[in-house]
Formats: C-alpha cells, structure tokens, sequence
C-alpha cells in the first residue's frame, strides 16, 4: 500500500502562491485533503447510519486515503476497475459495495471470490440470477453472505441532475422482486438515488415514502435502507439548506418505516465528499471579447460546465501570482483547449473586466465529477497535482450553519 502518496505532493498555501511558484502552462490540480477529510468526519459524525463514498465522483487515491483516515469505511463502487482501485489503495479491511445494478457476471464473480465484496445492488431479476450464479462456490452451493439491495426508481425533481431514467425498478414491480431477493440475500435492502445535487431534504423524504410503499406491497422484512447519493455542495446560484437538515429529515423518515428493528440506514454520498477536494488552475491564452480561451475544458475537467452548463466560483491571478483586485467585473464564457466547437463553456463566469492573455484563474469546487472528468483528448489533460493548505472557495463544513430559512433551496427548472 502506497500510503505516502499524498505526503509526496508539494505544499503551498494557495493559489496564488503557486502561480509565483511554478508559473504553470498546463493546468494544475489543487488538492484540499484538509477540506476533504472535515467532510468525512461530518458525515462519519453526524449522518445517523452509515456513510459509502462514491467513488465514482473522484477516484483519485489521494482522496481515498483521507477519507478512510478522517472515518470513512465503506465504498460505494460502479464497476470492476474501482472495486480493485479501493482495494489496492486502502487494503483488506475496507468495505467495498458494488452498486451498480447492471454488471458484467465476470465483474461480479471477481468482486466477491477476489476482493471479498458481499453488498450487491440490483433492479431485475435477471441480474439478481446473475448475481447468484457468479457468487457460487466451487462446490456449487450458493452464497450464504450476500447483503442485496433492489434499486427502487424515484422521482430526480428536485435535483440538478437526473438520474431517474437509467436505474430502478418501479414501485409497481418492485414486490415480486424485493420477494425474490429476500428468498436468496442474507441481508435484503432498499436503495436509491435521488438525482444529483438534490437542493431540498424533501427530495429524500418523498424517496423514502415510496420505500415505504415497497415494503408494505411485498411483506418483506428490510435489513438496509440505502438513501444513495445527491448530498449537494455549494455552487454560484446553487446554495442548498445545511445537510444537518436532509439528515435530520431522513432519519425522522427512516424512523418511521416498517423495518426490522436492527435495520441499518446508509447513504453514498459522492459530491459531498469530494466537491471540496479540488480546485484547479487554468491559464487564459486569447481572450476574444467576453470570450476567453483557457487550457483545460469539455474534455477535461470541465466537462459538466461543458455539457449541464454547470458553474463554478472563479477568481483571477494574475500573471505575477497577485489575486487583488479593485475594478469592474463582467461576465465571461470559456473556451477549451480541444480543437472542437463543442468545447465550450458558457457560464457565466465573473471576473476581473481587465482580465487578459497569460492571466491565471483558479476555478474552485472541481473536486467531484471534475479532476475525475479528464481525458487525453487532443494532447491535452496533463499537468501536475499539488496539495494547498486554504480554504476551499465554498464549504458546507466551515461551521458556518447559514439558517435555513435565508437559504437560496429554490430548484432550478430545465
Ligand atoms: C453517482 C452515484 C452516487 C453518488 O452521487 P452524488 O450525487 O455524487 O452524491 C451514489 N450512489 C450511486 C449508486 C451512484 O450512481
């Protein structure tokens, strides 16, 4: 285990500094392991069950180790290579959960005979008798140890990001199913996902509503409620309630159901977990109008301001590494690097009015779907990772509760 990996990175305390330092001409990574590991141990904390990081929302091993450091016990993996990727970073006694609920029989039956996972999501029954196959011992005989969880559909309403469509049996056929896995899981369990950057607790409560009604069409005895991911971190004109709220409303909720008195409550936060870890500097090459053309983009870490028109905080440095800043702010869009028109970033992004070519900007809260995003695409996507020791631009873990009756929880409609 190369658990010195992080300690490897050098340290600055900001942005700026590091402009002054290495004046970059590729993009860097900045890592807030600090900001990361205060976000662990709320969850670890204050969440009233379990949390699994996602770690689909940033695979980076360096965010795995302060994690498991800061409290973190259980993963949440998608597929194959993340399970082997947690195992590796962070050894045997990791829990791992694979909550995808199509998989590869091969993925599976590597999952549970190699790397010792026994917590599978699910929402047919052919992937239930798929599960159940791979898992076979070699005498034949079927697992005992298997935790499975039926992926129910709920509404993503309330979200930022949908993601109701792909995933989930529907209530009205959820009986028959749930009834099948009880037959054959040690620990049968319910989860879901309500959709990404869920901007109001309710967006849970409804979930869990429809659990309920799950569980009393099939008459079957719960072990696990799963509330999934959806946790939202704070973005330029997405200010969420404080999380003490959605956990608040989920445990009265999860009170409530008709469970078996031992049953576990989890959840499987990604962004929330991870949204702090980074942000990145970019250098502006051209400036065309309010138009200005960056190093890093669509197909880097960019990519949801790419393609959902996600914002991100930004600040100016300039070419000196000075971040100061009296005059006019205007409105600008980005261009990426990638010799496609589709590598476009509309915004809006404020800065400095005076802004201009070799300036830097440091784009904040990448951490989640953003560092994870890169790709080689056009020569692109390199640069190096340094580890910083400020605040990250946003946090819902500073301590600073804002009151949940001023907050901005209105969900945008698209
Ligand atoms: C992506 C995903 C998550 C994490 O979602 P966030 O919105 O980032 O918290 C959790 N569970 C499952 C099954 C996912 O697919």
């Amino acid at each position: 285990m190369a658990y010195w990996g992080s300690l490897a990175l050098s340290i600055y305390p900001d942005a700026p500094s590091v402009v002054r330092a290495l004046a970059p001409t590729e993009p860097v990574i900045l890592n807030r392991p600090q900001a990361a590991a205060r976000a662990a141990r709320f969850y670890a904390e204050k969440f009233p069950g379990k949390s699994l990081y996602a770690v689909k929302a940033n695979p980076s091993p360096d965010l795995l180790w302060t994690l498991w450091d800061a409290g973190i016990t259980h993963y949440d993996t998608a597929s194959i290579v993340e399970v082997r990727l947690v195992r590796e970073a962070l050894g045997p006694e990791a829990v791992l959960c694979f909550m995808h609920p199509v998989k590869p029989a091969a993925a599976i039956s590597e999952a549970y005979h190699v790397h010792g996972v026994r917590t599978f999501s699910l929402d047919t029954v052919e992937e239930l008798e798929k599960i159940v196959e791979a898992t076979r011992g070699a005498d034949g005989k079927a697992a005992e140890d298997l935790s499975l969880c039926v992926r129910l559909r709920v509404s993503s309403e309330y979200s930022e990001l949908s993601l109701a469509s792909k995933f989930g049996v529907d209530l009205a056929d959820a009986a028959p199913l749930l009834q099948a896995t009880r037959q054959v899981a040690d620990c049968l369990g319910i989860c879901f996902h309500v959709g990404s950057q869920a901007m109001t607790p309710f967006a849970y409560v409804q979930a869990l509503e429809r659990a309920r009604a799950a569980i009393v069409d099939a008459a079957v005895t719960v072990d696990i409620i799963d509330v999934g991911g959806g946790f939202p971190s704070i973005y330029p004109g997405m200010v969420p309630p404080p999380l003490e709220d959605y956990f608040a409303s989920i445990h009265r909720a999860f009170e409530s159901l008709p469970v078996s008195y031992s049953s576990e409550l989890w959840c499987e936060p990604g962004r929330a977990l991870s949204a702090e870890f980074n942000s990145m500097i970019v250098q502006v090459e051209k400036r065309r109008g309010n138009e200005l053309f960056i190093n890093e983009g669509a197909y880097g870490a960019l990519y949801d301001a790419a393609h959902v028109d996600w914002r991100f905080p930004v600040k100016r440095i300039d070419s000196h590494g000075q971040e100061a800043h009296e005059g006019a702010m205007e409105e600008f869009a980005f261009y990426g690097p990638t010799c496609d028109d589709a590598d476009y970033m509309e915004g809006p992004f404020v800065l400095p009015a005076d802004i201009k070519p070799g300036d830097y900007i440091e784009i904040g809260m990448l951490g989640a779907y953003g560092a994870a995003m890169r790709t080689r695409f056009n020569g692109f996507g390199a640069g190096e990772t340094v580890n910083v020791t400020d605040e990250p631009m946003e946090s819902q873990y500073s301590g600073k509760r804002r009151d949940p009756r001023v907050s901005d929880n209105v969900v945008s409609l698209r």
